[in-house]
């Protein structure tokens, strides 16, 4: 495979920016190949600067469940642009969006939008603290909530890729109201709330954990938290940047019966443009500025080029989509776990909807602790293999697997074959 292309590009861009790119996964910190610059993509393909064509499972990291430049989203957002890239003044489209949002996301009654996932996160921490006038918070190890200051605390995705515990430059002050506990693990949530119950202003959860890999909740998880933050007056916020639209019609919490009384949204409700939102319940909405004291603003916050891309993805998506998107995912898991018995490679595989997460171990992988323990040089020789043969996948073992609607029959057989190629390479090294 040539990538020449790709490489020059990559050494003009390195004394540009810091590792060459604006988001570090995006530099392939840990795998052996080096960064990959696309140029366009169409359905389930993307094209590189060198002309190779790949089947993506990267999606941009999600959002793109339509796959790429979806006609109908093109020609909204072409239309939309024609009027003008922004007014920073209420438009039409914002409330369209937000009527979509408020009708599909079960505990959602009021919402206000962002420009991505970390601008929703960190908002609806401030809310959360400011509603109930504490300071700390609850996360999990290996959950990742964007970067603000104090969710950079044992935090999933890059943070994990680059091995970095924490960040320098948040205040330790801060980072003392963090608490974290292992994925999965009700018991240790039960002994942090026994200690700090009434000064904990919320728990933020991956619904499904998709930045340590994907790992789904066990049963009754999601249940012990939600009955947990209610005995003490804490507040529940579901994070479904990644999750909500991607695991099922209504999100992780129609999916698994259980409501938050925040959620945060991004990546599928920009429809690949930046977008993220926060809402939930009518009464802790309402203490958001202009309504409440609680502030939170944005110059391109509801940018009608971003809602037009959200609106005309989300309101393609049909609830018989996500029983194609398990079918699909159902056929991936069991072509990579017959190659891999094959083989003899260690292989879990886990499953949500339209998200996947594959790890070279054979324990079930409830929790980051074990994420970590999988084979990491498999990974690193699978990536390799998997790119020369046209697959394009997250450069991480702690990232997340996306199908979209428009990945055929013929993509998820031929990356089931190039897997067992990729097996196969291993087994003989
Ligand atoms: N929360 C979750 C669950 C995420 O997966 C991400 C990004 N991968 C974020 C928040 C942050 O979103 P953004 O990158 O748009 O700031």
């Amino acid at each position: 495979m040539n990538l020449s292309k790709s490489i020059a590009a990559y050494e003009e861009a390195k004394p540009l920016m810091p590792g060459g790119v604006n988001s570090p996964v995006r530099s392939f910190p840990s795998v052996d190949i080096s960064p990959i610059f696309m140029d366009h993509g169409k359905g389930s393909k993307v094209y590189d600067i060198d002309g190779n064509e790949y089947i993506d499972y990267v999606l941009s990291w999600g959002p793109l469940i339509l796959g790429h430049a979806d006609e109908q989203v093109i020609n909204f957002i072409k239309e939309t642009v024609e009027k003008g890239t922004g007014f920073g003044s209420p438009t039409l489209l914002e409330t369209k969006l937000a009527k979509l949002v408020i009708d599909r996301v079960p505990s959602v009654e009021k919402v206000r939008f962002v420009n991505s996932g970390t601008e929703a996160t960190m908002s609806a921490i401030r809310l959360a603290r400011g509603y109930t006038g504490r300071d700390k918070i609850v996360k999990f190890d290996g959950s990742y909530h964007g970067s603000a200051d104090s969710l950079l605390i044992k935090a999933g995705s890059g943070v994990a890729t680059l091995g970095l515990p924490d960040s320098p430059g948040v205040p330790a002050q801060l980072a003392k109201d963090t608490l974290t506990v292992p994925y999965n693990d009700t018991e240790r949530v039960a002994e942090v709330f026994k200690q700090y119950g009434h000064d904990i202003a919320c728990v933020i959860v991956e619904p499904v954990a998709g930045n340590m890999g994907v790992v789904p909740p066990v049963n009754g998880f999601l249940k012990s938290l939600r009955k947990i933050t209610n005995e003490y007056g804490s507040l529940l916020i579901f994070d479904e940047v990644m999750t909500g639209f991607r695991v099922a019609y209504h999100c992780a919490q129609g999916y698994y019966g259980v409501m938050p009384d925040l959620t945060t949204l991004g990546k599928v409700i920009g429809g690949g443009m930046p977008v993220g939102a926060y809402g939930g319940r009518e009464d802790i909405m309402s203490q958001i500025a202009p309504e409440g004291p609680v502030y939170q603003a944005g110059t391109l916050s509801g940018n009608p080029i971003a809602m037009a891309a959200g609106y005309m993805t989300l309101s393609q998506l049909t609830p018989d989509d996500y029983k194609v998107f398990r079918k699909k995912a159902d056929l991936l898991a069991e072509g990579y776990k017959a190659a891999a018995d094959q083989y003899e490679i260690p292989l879990t595989v886990n499953q949500a909807g339209a998200m996947m997460g594959f790890f070279f171990t054979d324990q079930p992988v409830i929790n980051y602790q074990r994420s970590k323990s999988s084979n990491l040089s498999h990974f690193r020789s699978y990536f390799t293999t998997m790119i020369e043969q046209g697959i394009s996948l997250p450069p991480s073992q702690f990232e997340g697997v996306f199908l979209s609607t428009r990945h055929s029959m013929e993509d998820i057989e031929k990356t089931i074959q190039a897997a067992a190629y990729a097996f196969k390479t291993i087994a003989e090294s």
